[in-house]
């Protein structure tokens, strides 16, 4: 299988190649055809396995692919249990939309909060996140998940592990109801089945 024939637009499919990517990994050949449909996905998947393509691709191909408002209202959600891993996932999403006319950031505890507001005050389409910035940025009225249409929740079983599970809730009810729900998760205990569904609505599982 190749990228191409998953249905992927040329600017992504320019800044693939431009990584170096020639096949696409099992995660992403399964997950990528039920996001581009529409469709909540749950996927197991471990680090290492080109998940994160294998959301970012997808979600940056609905989002370039629809009309946006002029003012830029935050589209896309990726939360993250830990800031190394927000991070990362922001490093890919900039890469992989090189090509694109689609704005992203990344926030997360620890440091100072003022060029985080700023850059989302410019107006992004994408936010990367962890719980804690993103609770605490929203109740001081920085921020607004009103308009999301697409969340991922990366490595879910980190962040039950972490206590995430009480700020997952607290977001969700910051969103609209009727969105796309992404869950990546390497485990799958009763909690994460529990926290999946509560949030996906028939999702299609996806196993690698
Ligand atoms: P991840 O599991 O998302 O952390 O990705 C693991 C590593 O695989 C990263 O360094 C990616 O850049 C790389 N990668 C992702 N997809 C592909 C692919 N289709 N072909 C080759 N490398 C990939």
């Amino acid at each position: 299988m190749s990228f191409n024939s998953l249905g992927l637009s040329e600017a992504l499919l320019k800044a693939i190649s431009k990584k170096g990517y020639t096949t696409p990994s099992p995660i992403q050949q399964k997950a990528i055809p039920p996001i581009l449909q529409g469709k909540d996905v749950l996927a197991s998947a471990q680090t290492g396995t080109g998940k994160t393509a294998g959301f970012t691709l997808p979600l940056l191909h609905i989002l370039s692919n629809n009309p946006k408002a002029k003012y830029r209202p935050i589209r896309a959600l990726i939360l993250t249990p830990t800031r190394e891993l927000a991070a990362q996932v922001y490093a890919n999403v900039r890469e992989y939309s090189a090509f694109l006319n689609l704005r992203s950031t990344v926030i997360f505890g620890g440091v100072n909060q003022k060029p985080q507001v700023a850059t989302i005050r410019e107006g992004i389409d994408i936010l990367v996140a962890t719980p804690g910035r993103l609770i605490d940025l929203e109740n001081q009225g920085l921020l607004s998940l009103k308009r999301i249409e697409i969340l991922v929740l990366d490595e879910a079983d980190r962040m039950l592990d972490m206590g995430f599970l009480r700020d997952i809730e607290r977001i969700m009810k910051l969103m609209p109801s009727k969105r796309q729900n992404l869950m990546f998760s390497a485990t799958f205990s009763k909690d994460i089945r529990k926290l999946a569904n509560g949030i996906l609505n028939h999702p299609v599982q996806v196993e690698t």
